[in-house]
């Protein structure tokens, strides 16, 4: 007997909002639904000619991977239609037509049991109306905040350091207390790396590296780092003192993320610095491909969770093996369901068909070498897939 946890609810701890979609051909849909590589934008960036042919190979590598796959064969299953992309999206395009678009997504995140979407709003930008999300869902929206749209405003701004620390503190604190943000997200990871000395917090390192910077009319070599540096530890403080989990990416991302500084395992000596132990990080992406990083971190310091997104869905089969590499070392109190998942409703309801699929066969293993009983299997799954995340963001 096979564990089956297609029952639980869902809370997604890291996604994205998405903007409404009525119709799209095959191809857009692809682009939409995809992992973020493949993208003819980046190779129109490097001043290479896109054409035709370059656009059928992107189609073609973005269709070929495990994750979508996996995706289409669970929608055709949906839809009740052949595995094909042509067959699938007539189909979605068809549902939508019909039903309203609201109504639409509904279904999909109920047919996931998906109660509740706690979403980076950074990506897209500019920023999706999350009324509008909420209403189109019908789901639970919990917002978080992501420091880099920030940080980004106030460079462009030509502003000193007096002025720029102001409005970066009131900015986030305005989010947490008014704009309905439940904590902070950063994406450091993809900009100068997770190697952040905690003598970065000296708000003289902020001034320096700013007055670099502007002298240097953007090009300030280390400066940035260091201004980013410092900003993360100011953003640890803001969420110390409004008591909000920070979430950290780590790990895999798109093509732009720092491949060589996203190991969790470098944020280590910043994390168990005496002052920021009282801050609860959420570390994104368990840090995929270095996930059992991830597990350690959230075993020997207490205020440390880990979500599964991104290596969940788009790993593709790796999900059991990320599963059981996370629960090596963390409890499973401090692992929590997400999939980073964006675009329209579809991949959320697949990821989390994925999620339960891989959590059931993980489980089963450590039933089958007696670490637990099926009874607390599925309890683990519960905590995992909604309780976790509902007690760390108090929802
Ligand atoms: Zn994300």
């Amino acid at each position: 007997m096979m564990l089956d946890f297609s029952d639980l609810a869902v809370v997604d701890v890291h996604c994205h909002p998405y903007t409404r979609k009525d119709r799209l051909s095959a191809d857009e849909w692809v682009d939409e639904v995809s992992f973020g590589g493949g993208s003819a934008e980046y190779l129109k960036a490097g001043g290479i000619a896109v054409d035709d042919a370059a656009l059928e190979t992107l189609q073609r590598v973005k269709r070929d991977t495990l994750y979508f796959r996996y995706m289409l064969r669970r929608l055709a299953e949906y839809f009740q239609v052949d595995a094909t992309v042509a067959a699938v999206v007539e189909a979605r395009n068809r549902a939508i037509a019909d039903q309203g678009y609201a109504a639409y997504a509904r279904s999909l995140h109920q047919a996931g049991r998906i109660e509740t979407l706690i979403v980076d709003d950074g990506h897209p930008l500019p920023p999706v109306n999350l009324e509008r999300f909420r209403a189109e869902t019908g789901v639970e929206i919990v917002p978080i905040f992501r420091i880099e749209v920030l940080i980004q405003q106030l460079l462009d701004e030509d502003s000193g350091w007096a002025k720029f620390q102001r409005a970066y503190d009131e900015g986030i604190a305005l989010a947490l207390s008014e704009g309905g943000y439940k904590g902070l997200k950063s994406i450091i990871a993809y900009r100068t790396g997770l190697d952040i000395d905690p003598g970065s917090r000296s708000s003289d390192q902020g001034m320096i590296a700013l007055e670099k910077i502007r002298r240097a009319r953007g090009r300030g070599g280390d400066a940035i780092k260091n201004l980013r540096d410092h900003l993360f530890c100011r953003a640890i403080e803001r969420c110390i003192d409004f008591d909000v989990p920070l979430q950290v990416h780590t790990g895999m991302g798109d093509w732009e993320v720092h491949l060589a500084a996203c190991r969790p395992a470098l944020l280590m000596e910043l994390l168990r610095y005496p002052a920021y132990r009282a801050c609860k990080v959420l570390l994104v992406h368990t840090g995929y491909p270095y996930q059992a990083e991830a597990g350690y971190i959230a075993n020997v310091l207490p205020n440390i969770w880990c979500d599964l997104s991104e290596g969940l869905p788009f790993a593709g089969n790796a999900g059991k093996r990320i599963i059981a590499e996370v629960l090596e070392m963390a409890p499973p109190s401090r692992v929590c369901y997400g999939s980073d998942t964006y675009g329209t409703p579809e991949p959320f309801y697949t990821s989390a068909l994925l999620g339960k699929q891989a959590l059931a066969q993980a489980l089963q293993d450590l039933i089958d070498d007696r670490f637990m009983t099926e009874a607390e299997a599925r309890d683990i799954a519960k905590m995992i897939f909604s309780e976790n995340a509902r007690e760390l963001y108090g929802i």
